[in-house]
């Protein structure tokens, strides 16, 4: 089916899927890393994933990976940008593709009692306001604002209980 589709006109989301290979395929060239095909595979991965995920959670997506491969690779995808580490309160670190090659900005809702992760967007007026109070606020130590990272710490419906 995905096949056929590469060769119709209606190829939409895997031109989608192929402008995010070529992103950080030039990313990883700036950084003198080649593209292998496991690290294609990870982006793969965290571009499906619905939420950042742990080198456990990579692994269970993706048999035949070792754990060692699994978190050098996803280390030089975010040293190259491609990547971004959420931290955590736990120790488990997650990783998601960096927001300026999916231009999906969000937040993350992270559950102190068992670390689960959620993905949460607030409307842009909301965002051009807070931007706006960062921008006070840094101007105020002389820093300037390249872009804003925010994420709430709680317990989950889960975990409330
Ligand atoms: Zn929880
Ligand atoms: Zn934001």
């Amino acid at each position: 089916m995905r096949r056929m589709a590469a060769n119709t006109a209606s190829a939409h989301v895997i031109g989608g899927t192929e402008d995010l290979h070529a992103a950080a395929a030039v990313r990883l060239t700036r950084d003198h890393q080649r593209y292998t095909s496991g690290r294609r595979a990870l982006v793969e991965l965290l571009a499906a994933a619905p939420h950042p995920l742990t080198v456990v959670e990579v692994l269970e997506r993706h048999e035949g990976l070792t754990q060692s491969s699994v978190y050098r690779n996803l280390t030089i995808l975010e040293a190259a940008g491609v990547v971004d580490r959420v931290v955590t309160d736990d120790e488990f670190t997650r990783f998601e593709l960096a927001e300026d090659l999916t231009g999906h900005h969000h937040h993350h809702l992270i559950c102190a009692g068992c670390g689960t992760v959620k993905d949460f967007s607030v409307p842009s007026e909301l965002e051009s306001a807070m931007d706006e109070v960062f921008r006070d606020v840094a101007h105020q130590s002389g820093f300037s604002v390249g872009h804003h990272r925010m994420d709430l710490i709680g317990w989950c419906a889960n975990c409330q209980q």
